[in-house]
């Protein structure tokens, strides 16, 4: 039997593999430019792309890839062969260091958001030597970042490294005013547990709504849905079973630490949960999750659907965003200390994410929007669109008993001093958890968890790392110039928590009155994406990024256009895809189980007058009025298709779509879906929900 062990991460160019093939000088300058960012020079790129060629090339590797993360939300790539002719009409494999570091590419299909005028399309891509290279399909693949020749970010990937930066640089001010020399570094670290869904890929193929946009348009709910809440950890299937070994497999040889695979709350659908990495690491790592699963569901005769929410009624799909600060002397910074001067630095760097969730709730939103979350946040199993946090109780007194200046434990009824009395142990029991916050502490680190399962991670991260070290500056700032260091550090935590405590809430995120009560604390509720987005560019938000050098106001403005870009696009299929499905496919079953229907009403009545055909009559009258309705709302979607067509504006667009064209296609799901429940399966066009959600077979 072949172990883990052996072949984890064996189609990685990982540190061992770089040790064994480069020379120990190479091999030291390319690990500090991994751990300073710095750039490489010539002769060593040079070095380094020998080696990964020779030993991808060993591998059976032909080609080489800058893999990277343009804005549509998966990864690109344009394979290179290392072939390179030679006399005689031989060919030697060749890899330069400069086509390691730097890559062209025509930008001019990417989403750009005005920022490439059409004279420049060319971008360019630059290896983000963090982040190990790696063989996929028998292509060497590179992950780099993609900007445009003025340098703008054109992608994820390059906004997520320098929030990294800046909230590297604040966090070491901090740390050194605790005293900590030895730190150098601090890197936030991510572990997003993937929730997806499989279903049978031929029951997929008859629908068109799947293939198009990746959920159900129509669909009316099976006899048996989630109620019973038997597949929440349930045995897994032996079918789901295959494909999930082949998939930690895979991912193991690329040196993703996939970790838990386990069935979630609703039917079909399924979980994935690695092991935490460094942020930029664990977003290429997610892509490749994302990626690999689909692939590999279609190989067992699956399709894994990553949307937000593919059935209506039936749970969603979110990504659990796990997110901490550690140092590169391995301390976790959100991890309760056991001395006094531990945990003063704990409180601290916990005050920090409050006020920074508080102060940028709106962006946090923002960073979670779209069309597909659109379904998912505020339904009632996803955590609403309203930003709080979870600290649990124990946590939530002892910063109250800071506030108040009181005791924390009142049998002692000693003050809590920050830096002088020790926390008291937390309870890390799982059992009691908040599963409904959208921002809960979990012991040791924070789980965001309104993003969606197709989301790229880096958006949502960009936003954490800039709103934290926003306020890490803001503390450094003050804390530098106190002359009590203790006293400043006291009185900063209880003012911080008194002005912030609004986002707090331990109690049940999906009950109603919590949204009510959370309007009265002034939180924002943004309830879909162009709302959300309508707030992207406030001078809170510009201010923040270009401040800390995320983002300029440029990258901002043409990123805002994409958002409303994406949003109306994914609207504009979807409704042409109900419009289609209701003319070629409803409409035309309908009419035949009607023929049917007259037909049996003419027979009986030619047989006797008398026969009561109430059934046939009734069904007949129902229908023909839904058919109605239906026929009325796909040729009203079409009339607002082509009117959103005209409006050149992408945010009177996307407000246009919600407004105009979501409630046409609710009100023509909701008279599809009630045919369904009237007509017989043999007439009706594709699979139901049933079908869909229980027909995976042992
Ligand atoms: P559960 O939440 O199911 O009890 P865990 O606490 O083990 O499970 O972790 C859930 C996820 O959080 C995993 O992906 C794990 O790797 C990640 N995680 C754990 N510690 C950290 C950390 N310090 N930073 C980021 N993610 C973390
Ligand atoms: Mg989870």
């Amino acid at each position: 039997m072949k172990l883990v062990s052996d072949y984890f991460g064996c189609m990685v160019f990982n540190d061992e593999v770089m040790k064994e093939k480069l020379s120990p000088e190479d091999y030291a300058t390319l690990k500090r430019t991994m751990e300073h960012g710095r750039s490489l020079n010539l002769s060593v790129a040079n070095a380094v792309a020998n080696a990964m060629k020779d030993w991808a090339v060993a591998l059976g590797a032909t080609h080489y890839t800058h893999w990277f993360q343009p804005m549509t939300g998966i990864t690109a790539e344009k394979h290179d062969s290392f072939i390179s002719p030679k006399d005689g009409g031989k060919v030697i494999m060749e890899f330069s260091g400069k086509e390691l570091v730097r890559g062209e590419t025509d930008a001019s299909s990417f989403p750009s958001g005005g920022l490439r005028a059409t004279f420049e399309a060319r971008g360019y891509t630059a290896w983000d030597a963090t982040s190990y290279a790696f063989i996929k399909d028998g292509v060497l693949c590179i992950p780099t970042a993609f900007c445009s020749y003025g340098g703008e970010a054109l992608d994820k990937k390059t906004p997520l490294l320098r929030s990294m930066e800046a909230i590297n640089r604040q966090a070491l001010r901090v740390l050194k005013l605790f005293g900590n020399e030895d730190v150098t570094s601090v890197k936030t670290t991510v572990g997003p547990e993937q929730e997806y869904f499989l279903v049978d890929k031929n029951l997929f193929e008859q629908r068109k709504d799947l293939i198009y946009t990746g959920r159900t348009l129509f669909g009316a709910k099976p006899p048996k849905g989630q109620e019973v809440e038997g597949h929440y950890y349930g045995v897994i299937k032996p079918r789901v079973q295959a494909f999930m070994k082949e998939l930690d497999e895979e991912l193991w040889k690329l040196g993703v630490p996939a970790k838990t695979e386990h069935n979630e709350a609703a039917p079909a659908q399924h979980e994935l949960a690695p092991v935490f990495e460094t942020t930029n690491i664990a977003a290429d790592h997610n892509q490749l999750t994302m990626e690999i699963m689909q692939k590999l569901a279609k190989k067992h005769d699956f399709v894994c659907l990553l949307h937000e929410k593919p059935f209506e009624g039936v749970n969603g799909s979110g990504k659990h965003n796990n997110w901490s600060i550690s140092t590169n002397t391995g301390v976790n910074l959100l991890e309760p200390g056991a001395t006094p001067y531990e945990n003063a630095q704990f409180l601290l760097f916990l005050c920090a994410v409050i006020k920074a969730v508080d102060d940028y709730q709106g962006l946090l939103r923002i960073s979670v929007a779209s069309a597909g979350n659109d379904h998912r946040l505020g339904a009632n199993e996803a955590p609403p669109a309203v930003v709080s946090m979870f600290l649990g109780d124990e946590l939530t007194e002892i910063l109250e008993a800071i506030e108040r200046d009181e005791g924390y434990d009142t049998k002692e009824k000693e003050l809590m001093r920050i830096g002088v009395h020790t926390l008291p142990k937390f309870p890390k029991d799982t059992t009691d958890r908040n599963r409904t916050s959208p921002f809960a502490f979990t012991g040791n680190k924070f789980e965001f968890r309104m993003l969606g399962a197709s989301a790229s991670v880096s958006g949502a991260n960009t936003v954490i790392n800039t709103a934290v070290a926003e306020v890490l500056k803001q503390f450094a700032d003050e804390l530098e110039q106190a002359s009590d260091f203790q006293t400043a550090l006291h009185d900063l935590i209880k003012r911080v928590f008194t002005a912030h405590k609004r986002i707090i809430f331990n109690g049940n995120g999906y009950d109603d009155k919590w949204i009510a009560e959370a309007e009265k604390r002034g939180l924002l509720n943004l309830k879909t994406t162009p709302d959300a987005l309508a707030t992207y560019l406030d001078e809170k938000n510009i201010a923040l990024f270009t401040a800390h050098k995320v983002y300029t106001e440029k990258e901002m403005r043409s990123r805002h256009e994409i958002f409303l870009e994406d949003y109306c696009k994914i609207i504009e299929i979807e409704a042409r895809t109900m419009a289609d499905m209701a003319m070629k496919d409803i409409l035309p079953a309908v009419s035949e189980y009607s023929q049917t229907l007259c037909n049996t009403v003419h027979a009986k009545k030619k047989l006797n007058k008398k026969f009561d055909c109430r059934y046939e009559t009734d069904t007949l009258e129902r229908i023909s009025s839904l058919q109605t309705i239906v026929y009325k709302c796909a040729q009203s979607l079409a009339y607002k298709l082509d009117h959103a067509v005209l409006m050149h504006d992408a945010e009177s667009r996307s407000q246009y779509y919600k407004n105009e064209t979501l409630p046409v296609m609710q009100s023509l799901r909701m008279a599809s879906d009630e045919l369904e429940t009237l007509v017989p399966s043999k007439y009706w066009c594709f699979p139901t929900y049933g079908e869909l959600l229980f027909g995976v077979s042992e």
